[in-house]
């Protein structure tokens, strides 16, 4: 899922991720959309859906994550989290059945109940409170929600988020725990918070066998292009990156030969394409070198060029991955993408 925060993917516009890129699914942060506008005057413009002009899925967050990362003081009860904006220094609070009332308005098509995402890392103590407080809202968000959508019945799915910080044991408990929500999904949350990456595999492999099955996981907030198919093996279904998006704005770019930092000078007069493997508009109308210019430069046409190329990367893999599960070739094509990123690891094209 492309990265739009404020009801927008950064340099692109809805045509260019529906018509070109075939983005089905984009993500739109809670805590963000809350203080600007706001949930209400989204609502009473029809939705987020109508209000972006978006045709495909929306998924938003909780706005949890961002409490934790983004606003200056806060203060975690067991009813919810009160916290200052990060706009005006305004004190609002979330609490499990509020977060579910936003996100109603926002009419997401799936919502994410109000979770504490633990810095790391921290003691196994904390995390074990933590842990059991992420339950209580998430069957506190249930509660509401079942209430909510009896009396105005819609389809907008809602996912609990399995935390636990780095104790897999912690994970099993949370899973089970939330398995007995019976929920049209499942996230797995508390990942990319700064721990070792192979941590972050572990976890999602502790958290996943005691998910439903035949319910969609999704890893929130992960990964780099060669960790999508490991995720995938441990049973993931969805995910969402800033990376792309981010690192395209800084120049940094993800192609099928590895990555290319378009600021070295190297590329100043290269001719040949981005990526000659890819088919995105970037690729096949720009050289290396008018995008290195756009980026010295300064020029606003580089953000949009260049998050184009990255996302189109990423759901290209996605899309690979697809197909290799559809054909029964899923083990092989895992094994061909670790064996390059063992060899390029490091290594710029
Ligand atoms: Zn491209």
């Amino acid at each position: 899922m492309p990265v739009g925060t404020q009801a927008t993917v950064k340099g692109l516009s809805q045509r260019d991720l529906w018509d070109d890129l075939h983005a089905r699914i984009i993500l739109g942060n809670t805590y963000h959309l809350f203080l600007r506008p706001g949930h209400e005057l989204i609502g009473r413009l029809g939705g987020l859906h109508r209000f972006m002009s978006w045709p495909g899925a929306i998924l938003t967050d909780s706005g949890g994550y961002q409490v934790f990362s983004l606003s200056g003081l806060r203060k975690i009860a067991d009813e919810g989290v009160t916290f200052q904006s990060h706009l005006d220094g305004d004190t609002h609070k979330f609490t499990p059945a509020s977060t579910v009332d936003v996100q109603l308005a926002f009419g997401s098509d799936i919502m994410m109940v109000l979770d504490e995402c633990p810095a790391y890392p921290v003691s196994h103590e904390y995390a074990r409170v933590s842990m059991h407080r992420t339950v209580r809202w998430a069957e506190e968000a249930f509660g509401h929600y079942r209430q909510r959508i009896q009396n105005a019945p819609t389809r907008n799915a809602l996912f609990p988020i399995v935390q636990g910080s780095m104790f897999p044991e912690l994970r099993r408990e949370c899973a089970e725990r939330l398995f007995e929500l019976d929920a049209d999904g499942y996230a797995i949350g508390g990942l990319s918070v700064g721990e070792p990456r192979p941590l972050s595999l572990e976890m999602v492999e502790a958290s996943e066998p005691f998910l439903p099955r035949e319910r969609p996981r999704y890893a929130m907030g992960v990964g780099m292009p060669h960790e999508l198919a490991e995720y995938v093996a441990r049973g993931v279904d969805m995910m969402d990156c800033v990376l792309p998006s981010r690192n395209a704005r800084n120049g940094w770019l993800f192609t099928s030969e590895g990555r290319v930092v378009i600021k070295h000078a190297r590329y100043r007069e290269d001719a040949a394409p981005l990526d000659p493997g890819c088919g995105c508009y970037t690729c096949r109308n720009y050289s290396r070198a008018y995008l290195r210019h756009l980026f010295q430069a300064g020029e606003i046409l580089f953000a949009s060029l260049a998050t184009r190329h990255n996302l189109q990367r990423y759901l290209d893999i996605m899309g690979e991955i697809r197909q290799s599960i559809l054909g029964g070739r899923f083990p092989l094509y895992l094994n061909s993408i670790r064996n390059s990123a063992a060899q390029d690891r490091g290594a710029a094209v």
